[in-house]
């Protein structure tokens, strides 16, 4: 079979989600929309569930895929319903739900339910994707409590910025939050990875995490706090090709790379249709034979080049770890000029295996 396959870390995942509680103090939803960020959204919720406060999902496609694997945890709607008749599946399945717009309020208050709801009210604090305006916030909080329709109302907002710790306007967002709830008595969900990682002061009763859980840092620089993440995925493949070369030799399409000297050169089962980012450039780390080398040449789509030159004891079938625990994702996504969360959601074809279940 291809050697090409992404290893899943249960027991770095629920590491990783202990962390969040511990430092945040808060009850946890853990993100895992997008097949959580590529890992794989029913074993993880399975390897969580004992655990979490709940999970976190982006649409209700993806949280009727956890009920049926058997997930009975809480399970929140991120955009809420996208169409007004989804309203009975929420109230089935005891899904909560993102309210974000005064369409999707207009519709609780119209809809016959079996039985009310809990609604997370969001509010547009800065970030201006989703969310009420300030100036309708707490009117449209009091009609979803007058509509008779809603058992709890959590109070939340999302940060645009929160990855950039020298940044004010996580703070400004944070007072605009604070004057549009003026009065309201309900719950808080306010941070997620970066917020709850780099900016402790701001209050949440219930936190977001969605990429730390994957063990991958949300910022740039380094932080205390996300070097005890753990990374969950290792993404591996073998050398199936060694090949030597003199100076001159073009390697791979467009012959973008020539080596500069004799080389050794081993081809390794993973490309673009992996998911690995074709932008990778030269250079981009890997880890090959326990040993840290470069990638070499454009990244085809199911094959790359790695340097073997100074690899000696690397050779056909030497294992590659194209990120994981020594090379971490987002080394590659910063040579790739992306962000871990894109690479990991780019996860495709290679089967995933569970390991710490
Ligand atoms: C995706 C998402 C999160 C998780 O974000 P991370 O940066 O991965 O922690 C939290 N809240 C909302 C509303 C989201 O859409």
């Amino acid at each position: 079979m291809r050697p090409a396959r992404a290893l899943i870390d249960l027991q770095a995942l629920r590491h990783n989600y202990q962390l969040a509680r511990e430092v945040s103090g808060a009850r946890a939803l853990a993100v895992i929309k997008a097949d959580a960020y590529g890992h794989g959204a029913v074993r993880c919720a399975q390897a969580l569930e004992a655990d979490a406060d709940g999970f976190a999902v982006a649409c209700i496609e993806e949280a009727l895929a956890l009920r049926a694997a058997g997930i009975r945890a809480p399970i929140l709607l991120l955009e809420g319903f996208f169409e007004a008749d989804e309203l009975p599946l929420i109230v089935e399945h005891d899904f909560w739900c993102v309210v974000h717009g005064l369409w999707q309020l207009e519709a609780i208050e119209q809809a016959v339910l079996a039985k009310p709801i809990n609604v997370w009210l969001k509010l547009d604090s800065g970030m201006h994707r989703v969310g009420l305006e300030p100036a309708e916030y707490a009117a449209a909080y009091r009609r979803l409590l007058a509509s008779g329709k809603v058992a709890k109302i959590v109070l939340m907002s999302h940060f645009a910025r929160a990855d950039e710790l020298g940044c004010q306007r996580s703070a400004e967002q944070v007072a605009i939050f604070e004057a549009a709830r003026q009065g309201l008595t309900a719950e808080v969900s306010l941070r997620n990875s970066p917020a709850l990682l780099g900016w402790p002061q701001i209050p949440s009763d219930w936190v977001r995490p969605g990429i730390l859980l994957f063990g991958a840092s949300p910022f740039e620089e380094t932080n205390p706090l996300a070097a005890r993440l753990q990374p969950v995925m290792t993404l591996e493949s073998k050398v199936i090709s060694v090949r030597e070369l003199p100076a001159g030799e073009p390697v791979g399409y467009g012959g973008q790379f020539v080596t500069p000297k004799p080389m050794r050169i081993g081809v390794v089962a993973m490309g673009y249709a992996d998911g690995y980012p074709r932008h990778a450039p030269t250079g981009t780390p890997v880890l090959v034979a326990g040993q840290r080398s470069q990638l070499l040449g454009r990244v085809s789509m199911d094959m790359l080049c790695i340097d073997l030159t100074d690899v000696p004891q690397a050779g056909l079938g030497s294992t590659v770890e194209l990120w994981g625990k020594h090379v971490l994702a987002s080394e590659v996504a910063t040579r790739a000029e992306t962000i871990p969360y894109e690479i990991f959601c780019n996860l495709r074809r290679a089967p995933l295996l569970y390991t710490g279940s």
